[in-house]
């Protein structure tokens, strides 16, 4: 029998209208499952302020104040969703034996945690939450979110389908995941490296109660580029396919001026020049774009910089 004392971790930023209503919402949800014996007595709920600029960092120490099984982690500033989960994650696995992470605004259907604590006593290490539909997103929501997953397959990096990070880890995944160094994280990437045995859990995916999203169109965009380049490189090899292909069209086009000449017509239009002057002249600038990408990716992991600073610690544990 696996020891189940759990840890939910739940990353913050400005969540101030949802904190008290999630913070109960969970409460009952533990309650229950200790009640149902499904997990050991001492399980807790960690928040992540990560750099809000609201009040959110106050009523996670009221909470605490109240009641123990609330504990808090604040950041020195705001690092993003990503490293504010790693640093809930890092800190929850001295504790834990299963860390379930969510979202503050519990768009993400928290019954499904029944079922993620029971695939792991059966014996699984990771289990992921999947939505099985997104019908109270927006259809602008819906639409760039499931491009997203596409797209980042085709570029190469292999994510689960609809997972976000709502998943269940068991401590020795965590482990595992404490041991990939890289700065520029992407945690739905690299979860599914470090291997040991997984499952999926589906569930509705809600809409937020309160607050908007912290996640809008832009910080969307460059969540996928993050991803793409932190985890794989095969953007670079289509760019170099496509300078292969590029380079086969340009020799047609020699032969063709070649053949155009001796036969004595020797202006060939302006138009063509111009177009080709142009398609080359972007081609080689994107192409630059991509490497200087992944350039700056080598310049920012050589610093090795800490990929978040805590600045207190809530945590009762003997
Ligand atoms: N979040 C964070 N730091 C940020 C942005 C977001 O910790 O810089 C948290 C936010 O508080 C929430 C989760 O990440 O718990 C997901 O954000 P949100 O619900 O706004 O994203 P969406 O569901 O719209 O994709
Ligand atoms: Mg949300």
């Amino acid at each position: 029998m696996r020891n189940k004392k759990l840890y939910l971790v739940i990353p913050c930023y400005n969540e101030e209208e949802v904190l008290p209503e999630t913070a109960m919402r969970l409460k009952e949800k533990l309650t229950e499952l200790e009640r149902k014996q499904k997990i050991d007595e001492g399980s807790r709920i960690l928040f992540v302020n990560d750099g809000s600029r609201d009040r959110t960092w106050e009523i996670i120490r009221t909470l605490h104040e109240e009641d123990p099984c609330f504990g808090g982690i604040n950041l020195s500033r705001n690092r993003g969703h990503q490293n504010a989960l790693l640093a809930g994650l890092m800190t929850a696995k001295e504790y834990a034996d299963m860390v379930i992470s969510m979202d503050a605004d519990l768009q993400d259907d928290i019954n499904a945690v029944d079922d993620m604590i029971d695939k792991y006593l059966e014996g699984i290490d990771i289990v992921y939450g999947v939505r099985s539909s997104r019908k109270k997103d927006t259809f602008f929501k819906r639409a760039t979110a499931e491009g997203f997953y596409k797209m980042m397959n085709t570029m190469g990096a292999n994510t689960v389908f609809n997972h976000a990070d709502y998943r269940l880890m068991s401590r020795r995944a965590l482990e595992g995941l404490s041991r990939f160094q890289e700065v520029n994280l992407f945690l739905r990437g690299i979860v599914p490296m470090i291997g040991f045995s997984w499952d999926v859990v589906y569930y509705e995916r809600g809409e937020r109660f309160a607050g908007e999203s912290k996640y809008p169109f832009g910080k969307m965009i460059s969540f996928a580029v993050e991803g793409i380049t932190s985890l794989s490189t095969r953007p670079i090899r289509m760019i170099t396919g496509l300078g292969f292909i590029i380079f086969l069209v340009s020799i047609g086009i020699l032969i063709y001026s070649l053949v155009r000449h001796y036969m004595g017509a020797t202006i060939v239009g302006w138009t063509t020049l111009m177009v080709s002057v142009w398609a080359i002249g972007g081609l080689i600038l994107l192409s630059l774009g991509v490497v200087g990408e992944y350039v700056g990716k080598i310049y920012l992991e050589t610093k090795s910089r800490p990929r978040y600073i805590i600045e207190e610690i809530l945590n009762q544990e003997k």
